[in-house]
């Protein structure tokens, strides 16, 4: 959207990709609701000059196309912060930590314990995501054909496809493959240890939006906020 300037306050358009639980997803009233939802408005408001304008809910891998084209001010998205994508945007300071987890159906028989028992199963994950360059890995070192890989547009259709049985895993960031364990019958059989931070994503030379979401993540940290959020969402 347009970046609105008014008395001194700046309208940011926040961008997300719903279908994450915890961090995004569209609640039973048909909200956008979540944590990053939550945190970013928090941080926002510890800011001087800006506020958040109405949410754009998009594809994750069209989200750095957004920023890029002014169509949203900010990706909150559960983005690992990585080199690929800092050649074309800019990140805050991470706000999380994640790594990525291989899930199978519950009650199923295929239980893998590391990369090569994936060997020459269907497996599936979200478009654009860090998860799915685990899973191109796969193809590159040998463990799967690229007939095999499955790219979704969201997680919650891949979850839906392994429940189904059209594939036999799902690799999908941790904290998201333990909300979908609590609520579909799905189970983690191993994790990737992949070092990730998610931050929140602005476009490039917008040093005065990224130092001020920064001293605003800084603020809610303090103040208790978010310890808060993550209670509210993460506790189990
Ligand atoms: N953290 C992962 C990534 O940045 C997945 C993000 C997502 O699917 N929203 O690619």
């Amino acid at each position: 959207g347009d970046t609105t300037t008014t008395a001194d306050v700046t309208t940011l358009t926040p961008g997300t990709a719903s279908g994450f639980p915890p961090f995004e997803y569209v609640n039973e009233s048909g909200d956008l609701v979540g944590f990053d939802v939550d945190l970013l408005s928090a941080v926002v408001e510890q800011t001087d000059g800006y506020e958040l304008g109405s949410w754009e809910d998009l594809a994750f891998d069209q989200l750095i196309v957004a920023l890029d084209n002014g169509n949203i001010d900010v990706a909150a998205a559960a983005m690992t912060i990585n080199p690929d994508r800092d050649e074309t945007i800019d990140f805050t300071d991470p706000y999380y930590d994640a790594n990525q987890a291989v899930l199978v159906r519950e009650g199923g028989s295929f239980r893998p314990e590391n990369k090569e028992d994936l060997a020459d199963r269907p497996i599936g994950a979200q478009a654009g995501t860090t998860g799915k360059d685990q899973m191109d890995s796969l193809v590159e070192d040998g463990t799967i054909s690229s007939s095999q890989t499955n790219t979704y547009e969201n997680y919650v259709l891949a979850v839906q496809d392994l429940a189904n049985g059209n594939i036999d895993a799902v690799i999908v960031d941790t904290p998201v493959a333990e909300t979908f364990v609590a609520n579909r019958n799905v189970v983690v059989s191993f994790t990737i240890e992949t070092g990730e931070q998610y931050g929140f994503g602005v476009r490039e030379n917008a040093s005065d939006l990224q130092s001020a979401l920064n001293e605003g993540l800084q603020a809610v940290r303090d103040d208790g906020t978010y310890a808060d959020l993550t209670e509210q969402y993460f506790a189990s």
